[in-house]
């Protein structure tokens, strides 16, 4: 297995979410991740890391799970929400740790998204 983390913006179009109305606009309530190995778009909505990932609930298979919560324990990501998909397309495991975040004069939440965690496997990776 082969970790590889990088920053969310790397993959995702947007990587902040939000209650707050900028400039008479809210911010867009979906994001797509973009597969590194086959290109495969994944979309996703505030609520999967508003509400699921605060659940830290793993659907991957158990090896990457494994691999990918033992590099969050050496990381200063350990116990931060996550998400976890397996791309539909080539089944890559991945993970985005998020970090929710609640305050300001209005009492605006909401969440943005750190770090990618891919696991392949060391054979047959794209180029
Ligand atoms: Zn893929």
């Amino acid at each position: 297995m082969l970790i590889t983390q990088v920053e969310a913006a790397e993959r995702f179009d947007s990587v902040a979410f939000s209650s707050e109305i900028i400039d008479g606009r809210t911010t867009s309530m979906y994001t797509c991740y973009r597969c590194p190995r086959c290109g495969e778009r994944i979309q996703f909505t505030r609520r999967d890391f508003e509400e699921r990932a605060p659940r830290r609930l793993s659907n991957l298979p158990s090896e990457a799970a494994l691999e990918i919560d033992a590099w969050a324990a050496r990381s200063a990501l350990g116990d931060a929400p996550f998400l976890d998909w397996v791309c539909p397309a080539c089944s890559l495991p991945a993970r985005v740790y998020v970090q929710p975040w609640a305050g300001g004069r209005h009492g605006d939440h909401g969440v943005k998204l750190l770090t990618v965690v891919e696991c392949a496997q060391e054979q047959g990776q794209a180029p």
